[in-house]
């Protein structure tokens, strides 16, 4: 690889991304994109091609992909219409001549019976980028290990124990930090051969499974409760949380009762050349226990 513009670089997938990119390439065969000057100006003191950017701004894409071989587009957040920023990164890509997309999608098991339309729209992203012509490479990624605080409520579950209505749906976890780190490996290595990737945990894990290791982590007894969806919506109310961001969590819930996030597979492992970080040991990183 000559050179990559990184989106999303300053995010916590895309800085995992560029520090192993940096133990094999230079700084200056690395291009970024931010929304934000002061970020720009610390990648450019770092010696990278730091450029103002917005996935909603062509002229600026236009911009940071003059020159460049490989864009790695890691997914846009939910605030916007990711479809059509998706798309705005892709179609500049085309115009550009690169000569390579990469994408971050998701490991789900089935993209026809997904709950949460956020999943479906990396579906949708994945065809666009075929459709393209462009030779690219998916990575689909698990859920983060790094969310478990966000489904659980933090360090709180240790005292509240969990409820969700999860049932005994698995999630094979991995931490953000190695999903990245094996997503630069495959960049740095591998020649672009149309792939797609499965990054997930060595293990998949109940809620119930979580409850144990918390249990085991702090001493304290962590119970998991399932519970039905609308038990969860009225606990939700109860603490005051807006009933749109209730229905994003229960589209995540939903999918994960129905084990779309249980696939395991080896590839994290083969490309990190060691075993994923696995439950007990990602827990006390992420809940700082
Ligand atoms: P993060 O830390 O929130 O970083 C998001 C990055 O996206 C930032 O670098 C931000 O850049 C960039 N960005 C957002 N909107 C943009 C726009 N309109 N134009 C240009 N850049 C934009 O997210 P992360 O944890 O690294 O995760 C990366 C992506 O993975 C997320 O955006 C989301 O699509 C997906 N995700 C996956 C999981 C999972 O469990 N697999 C969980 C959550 C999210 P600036 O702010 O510097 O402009």
């Amino acid at each position: 690889m000559n050179s990559i513009l990184v989106t999303g670089a300053t995010g916590q997938l895309g800085s995992a991304v560029i520090e192993t990119l940096l133990k094999k390439i230079w700084a200056d065969q690395i291009s970024v994109i931010t929304r934000n000057e002061e970020k720009r100006a610390a990648f450019e003191a770092r010696g990278f091609n730091a450029f103002l950017g917005d996935y909603d701004n062509l002229a600026t894409l236009e911009q940071a992909m003059k020159g460049v071989d490989t864009v790695l587009l890691i997914s846009s957040g939910d605030q916007g219409d990711r479809i059509q920023e998706h798309k705005n990164v892709i179609d500049m890509a085309v115009k550009m001549g690169v000569k390579h997309l990469a994408y971050t999608s998701r490991c789900m098991r089935d993209r026809n019976t997904l709950a949460n339309q956020l999943m479906v729209e990396h579906f949708r992203t994945e065809d666009y980028i075929r459709e393209s012509g462009l030779p690219f490479t998916i990575f689909r990624n698990t859920l983060y290990m790094d969310a478990i605080p966000q489904f659980v409520g933090g360090q709180a579950a240790l005292d509240r124990g969990i409820l969700l209505p999860a049932g005994e749906g698995k999630v094979a976890f991995a931490l953000r930090s190695e999903i990245g780190e094996a997503m630069a490996q495959v960049l740095l290595n591998e020649t672009c051969e149309n792939k797609i990737y499965s990054f997930t945990g060595d293990q998949a894990y109940s809620f119930d499974d979580i409850a144990s290791a918390l249990t085991a982590l702090s001493g304290k007894e962590v119970k998991y409760t399932p519970v039905e969806r609308a038990v969860f919506a009225a606990m939700m109310r109860q603490r005051n949380v807006e009933e749109a961001l209730t229905q994003k969590i229960l589209d995540f819930i939903t999918d994960i009762k129905n084990n779309q996030e249980a696939e395991v597979t080896n590839e994290l492992a083969f490309y990190l050349g060691r075993k994923p970080t696995r439950l007990n040991e990602g827990l006390k990183l992420v809940l700082a226990l």
